[in-house]
C-alpha cells in the first residue's frame, strides 16, 4: 500500500495529558502506517486523514527544535510517547524523530511511557537503557494468532517480533507491561493465558480494555466486531482476565476504568 507523507511545522510539542498515570502527551506523527483497523486515534485526526486511516502520515518535522524549548521551561513530569499515533511505525526508520525526542525528554530527566505496536523500538534500546529508571515500554498485544493480527493491525509488528522485543527490553530491567485492548469479541480470549503467561514471563503488568463501538465503524470487518461488541458480557470477560492472571500472580489493571 502506498504511503502518502506530508511534512508539517509545529508550535508545540508537549500536549497536557487526561490520560491516567500521564501528565504530558507527545505524538511525533499524525496518523499511523500501521492502519489498525479498529483504531480511535482516527477520532483526534482531520477528516481527510481519518477517512484514509493508515495510507497518511504527517511528519511534525520541526518537533525536536521545539521540544528542545519546551523541555528546560515545563514542569518535570511523565509523558506518553505517542498517544494518538505510533512513535516507531516505519516511517521512524528514516525520519528518526522519535530518537532524538528520547534523547531530549532523557537528558531532561522527564520520565517517559512508551507505547508501541512495532519491534523498531529495539533500535534506540541503547538511550532507553541509559535511563532505566525513567522509561517504561508497553506492548499492545491484542491477539497471538499472527493471521488475525495482519488482518486487525496491517502494517505493525506481528505479535511474536512484539513479544521478543518485549523480553529483550524486560531482560535488560526495563519496566515493561502489555496493553491487551481493545479486547477483540469471540478473537482476543483465544489468546488469554498465552498473553498472561507472556506478562508473567516478562515480568509486565498487563492492562486490558474493552472493543469500544465508535461511530466510523460502519462497514466491512470492523463492522462486524462492533456488532459482535454490542453483545460481549464484558464484566464476565474482564473476570476471565482477571481470574488467570490471579492464577498466574500477573498483576493487572482496567486501562480505562472497570470494564
Ligand atoms: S498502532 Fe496504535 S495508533 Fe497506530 S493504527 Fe494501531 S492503534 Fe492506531
Amino acid at each position: 500500500m502506498e504511503l502518502l507523507v506530508e511534512r508539517k511545522v509545529v508550535s508545540s510539542a508537549l500536549g497536557k495529558s487526561n490520560l491516567p498515570g500521564l501528565d504530558y502527551t507527545l505524538n511525533p506523527y499524525i496518523g499511523c502506517s500501521h492502519g489498525c483497523i479498529y483504531c480511535y486515534a482516527r477520532l483526534y485526526c482531520e477528516k481527510r486523514i481519518a477517512e484514509n486511516w493508515g495510507k497518511i502520515v504527517v511528519v511534525k518535522e520541526n518537533i525536536a527544535e521545539i521540544l528542545a524549548k519546551e523541555v528546560v521551561k515545563k514542569r518535570r513530569g511523565v509523558v506518553g510517547l505517542s498517544t494518538i499515533t505510533d512513535a516507531y511505525q516505519s516511517i521512524e526508520a528514516e525520519e528518526k524523530i522519535t530518537r532524538e525526542l528520547l534523547r531530549l525528554l532523557l537528558d531532561n530527566y522527564f520520565k517517559v511511557s512508551i507505547q508501541t505496536k512495532s519491534s523498531l523500538l529495539l533500535r534506540d534500546l541503547d538511550i532507553l537503557c541509559e535511563k532505566k529508571e525513567l522509561v517504561d515500554v508497553g506492548f499492545t498485544i491484542t491477539t497471538l494468532d499472527e493471521k488475525i493480527a495482519k488482518i486487525l493491525e496491517p502494517m505493525a509488528s506481528n505479535p511474536s517480533e512484539r513479544v521478543k522485543a518485549l523480553e529483550k527490553i524486560s531482560a535488560e530491567g526495563i519496566k515493561t507491561w502489555i496493553f491487551l485492548g481493545p479486547i477483540i469479541p469471540e478473537i482476543s480470549e483465544e489468546s488469554f493465558d498465552e498473553i498472561v503467561e507472556i506478562a508473567k514471563a516478562t515480568n509486565s503488568l498487563l492492562y486490558y480494555d474493552k472493543f469500544r463501538i465508535k461511530p466510523f465503524m460502519t462497514s466491512g470487518i470492523v463492522k462486524e466486531l462492533a456488532e459482535k461488541a454490542k453483545k460481549v458480557e464484558w464484566k464476565e470477560v474482564a473476570k476471565k482476565l482477571k481470574d488467570i492472571c490471579k492464577s498466574k500472580g500477573v498483576e493487572f489493571a482496567s486501562g480505562f476504568g472497570d470494564l
